[in-house]
């Protein structure tokens, strides 16, 4: 076997999990809980009171810090950080890349005299200066000013990994532009807090804040760390960008139903505990689909944390795997052929009053409430659905989407029969049959019993990108390499922008004198009907649900760097700009970076692909062909021209398939290479992205065909690469 493989393979066999110790906490996870995070409690004891308060009121309302405040909680953060051991802070904050950035300072300082003084005011709590020139930024810093600034976020804990405090930040231009994705979240979520609150006010006085949930499903696979590094498209490019299915792959599902394997059940109790001690309250794991592919989820949290502690959770991830000797991939589709990572992202709002506005409630009013909000997420979503698409599309996402096993490159939203029956017979009511108001001025929802339980509900569908799971909706088509922000705060912005419409519709009615009630009903009416193409409760992968899309006039955009135009769409430019989450300028220089982005990364992909492919496929092929072609020749000296034809047939046909092969990928090359330099001198990004998307993947996906023929062909012994079967079902 090639040294290489049977190297890598040697090593994966020894990573046996009786020899990985790790350190199991004796005590309960109650115990260690959050012990690394500078939680309230913390906050009570290292912070004075007078300033206690202040700080409260910046993280629960979002209320400015003065420098004062700032000053007197970095004392007491530090002296909490350097007790538990810290020596290093850095300001934690998601640029558009994705991923997080990370810049460390030592918590001493040098004096003008030479002396060093440990230092760390609220002056670099609150604010930093990264060198941001590196970090994407869509054009925004040159036609403005060229620096950004990182700002403490208090809404999200301080944290400690190792030697180093983390903060969590927002990062910004001067200007005040958002470079990254925690800033337009903010902003989204107090946007549809405020519009949420208004509507809520219609049926309860009493609610004055509203707060918006996440709870994240994060897909991973996990490949042996000497197979990983055997494969270099793994390491480059986070996928395999070759391989020949594996005979066995998931066609029994053996694995979603199995026990979790050893090794992998010990990597996951360490991820839980370092989780567990970063404040993340990780519950649920278990295997997926596909083989070597598990899921973990928390508990749901407020949106901007819990969408923090899934960042952390990928990073955490990382580390932890490696003292397994496992790498994490967190692409997509790292295999073609078996399912790909997604990352659903449970969503819902509730009330200071302890109200799910999305769980069906106990009276006629809060009924009435729930379907005020259904009804208009689901209108959102409507009016949204390309610019939703768009909020989850990217270069990586895209061999997911569409694919026969994760939701449609449609967004459609699935209801389950009960709720679609009640928006049915709320959709033919009359006024008078819909709100029945009795003699005691009590009012009741006339034509539906909308049933109390509905979680747990079986008909699932999982094939929709968008569904609602009896208290919550679960947008699906989120990638699991995504930042949740990105598509968390398009969905919040079209929420809020809609309840506002929503509201002025309803204060419209009854200044005219219709009773609230009325009022309510007769908009809610008018919008079941007018959003009614985006439910969908039927199969998604199915091509017959394509071509009803496109009658419905859903967006059934398939190339990214064509639905990333959604985003300067003029009605997604005004949402964003109503909500005040983002300005056209940003959504601009968003777009560039995306546009970007696509092009570099199908860029890197394609030049592995043909390094891989001259350096290891074809010297393989063509060693194997000339063995061949020895045989042959033999043959022909050994049993004469008359015999020879018969007997060495076959091998004449391998030969001349190798051939085949070789010739194509070798001009497929040629045009790739071609191709790429013919779009690397296109100025506009997004045209740059078009030409990678038409003409540089297709020839990529050609490619690949004739390798993994050759895959199939050439002796096994020969063949470099770990394959599928060996990197999928070794653990
Ligand atoms: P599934 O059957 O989809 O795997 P789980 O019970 O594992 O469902 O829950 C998935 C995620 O949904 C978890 O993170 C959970 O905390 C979250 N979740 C549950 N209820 C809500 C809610 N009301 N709002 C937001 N997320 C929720
Ligand atoms: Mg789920």
């Amino acid at each position: 076997m090639s040294t290489l493989r049977f190297a890598a393979l040697q090593a994966a066999n020894g990573h046996r999990p009786e020899n990985i110790h790790i350190a199991v906490p004796e005590e309960r996870p109650a115990t260690f809980f959050a012990q690394n995070v500078f939680t309230r409690e913390r906050m009570q004891e290292y912070i004075a009171d007078n300033i206690l308060n202040q700080l409260f009121d910046a993280i629960d309302n979002g209320k400015p810090l003065s420098r004062d405040i700032a000053n007197s909680v970095a004392i007491g953060m530090k002296k909490w950080a350097t007790e538990r051991g810290a020596t290093h802070f850095t300001h934690w904050f998601q640029p558009l890349t994705g991923g997080t950035a990370e810049k460390h300072d030592a918590f001493i300082d040098k004096t003008p005299d030479g002396r060093v003084l440990e230092e760390f005011s609220g002056n670099v709590l609150y604010q930093q200066e990264p060198d941001a020139s590196s970090f994407p930024n869509g054009g925004i810093r040159n036609t403005f000013e060229a620096r950004g600034y990182s700002a403490w976020d208090p809404s999200s804990p301080a944290f400690i990994v190792g030697d180093t405090l983390c903060i969590p930040t927002i990062f910004v231009a001067y200007t005040g532009e958002a470079l990254d994705y925690k800033t337009p979240l903010i902003r989204s979520v107090s946007a549809l807090s405020k519009a949420a609150v208004e509507v809520c006010r219609l049926f309860d006085r009493n609610v004055s804040k509203v707060n918006v949930f996440l709870g994240w499903e994060q897909e991973y696979f996990l490949v042996d760390e000497a197979l990983y590094q055997a494969r270099p498209d793994l390491v480059l490019t986070g996928r395999t960008l070759m391989g020949h299915d594996s005979a066995k792959n998931q066609q029994l599902e053996d694995h979603y139903f199995g026990a979790i394997p050893e090794r992998v059940l010990k990597f996951m109790t360490d991820l839980e505990i370092e989780s567990l001690k970063l404040g993340v309250p990780v519950k649920t794991r278990h295997n997926e689909v596909a083989p070597n592919q598990f899921e973990l989820a928390p508990v749901y949290e407020e949106v901007n944390l819990s969408s923090d502690h899934n960042l952390l959770v990928m990073s955490i991830m990382e580390r932890v795997a490696r003292r397994h000797h496992f790498r994490v991939l967190l692409h997509e589709k790292p295999f073609a052929g078996v399912n790909g990572s997604g990352k659903h992202c449970n969503w819902s709002m509730g009330t200071n009053t302890g109200v799910n506005l999305l769980a069906p409630g106990k009276n006629p009013y809060a009924n009435l409430q729930f379907i005020t909000f259904l009804v208009n997420i689901l209108m959102a979503v409507h009016k949204h659905n390309g610019l939703l698409k768009a909020s989850i599309s990217s270069a990586t996402n895209a061999h997911r989407l569409g694919a026969n096993e994760a939701p449609p490159a449609i967004i459609s939203v699935f209801l389950g029969k009960q709720i679609t029956d009640v928006l049915d017979k709320l959709e033919k009511a009359s006024a008078d049959e819909g709100i029945v108001i009795n003699a005691k001025k009590e009012m009741k929802l006339g034509v539906a019993n909308i049933p109390e339980i509905l979680l747990d509900n079986t008909d699932r569908n999982r094939t929709s990108p968008f569904a609602f799971t009896g208290n919550r909706f679960e947008f699906r088509a989120v990638g699991s390499s995504a930042n949740c922000g990105g598509a968390m705060l398009a969905l919040n912005a079209a929420v809020a922008d809609q309840l506002i419409t929503f509201k002025r519709d309803v204060d419209k009615l009854i200044e005219a004198g219709e009773p609230k009630e009325r009022a309510l009903f007769a908009v809610i009416k008018k919008n079941i009907s007018a959003c009614k193409a985006i439910r969908f409760d039927g199969n998604g992968y199915s091509d017959a649900w394509k071509d009803e899309a496109r009658k419905r006039g859903l967006d059934c955009e398939t190339s990214v760097p064509l639905i990333f135009d959604r985003y300067l769409a003029p009605d997604s430019v005004a949402i964003f700009k109503n909500t005040s989450v983002l300005t056209e300028a940003e959504l601009q220089s968003r777009c560039e970076v995306k546009w970007e982005t696509y092009a570099k990364k199908i860029q890197i992909e394609s030049r592995v692909l043909g390094d891989l492919v001259m350096n290891h496929i074809v010297p393989v092929a063509n060693r194997y062909q000339s063995i061949l072609l020895d045989n042959i020749v033999k043959e022909k000296v050994a049993f004469g021209d008359e015999q020879y034809q018969r007997l060495a047939s076959h091998e004449i046909l391998i030969v001349k398939r190798i051939i085949n092969h070789v010739d194509e990928i070798v001009q497929k090359v040629d045009d790739m290479t071609a191709a790429r330099h013919t779009a690397n001198r296109i100025e506009s990004m997004r045209e740059r992205a078009i030409a990678y998307h038409d003409n540089i993947v297709p020839l990529m996906d050609e490619i690949r065909a004739h390798a993994d023929e050759l895959e199939m062909i050439v002796d096994d012994e020969m063949w470099t690469l770990p394959k599928y079967r060996e990197l999928l079902f070794t653990h």
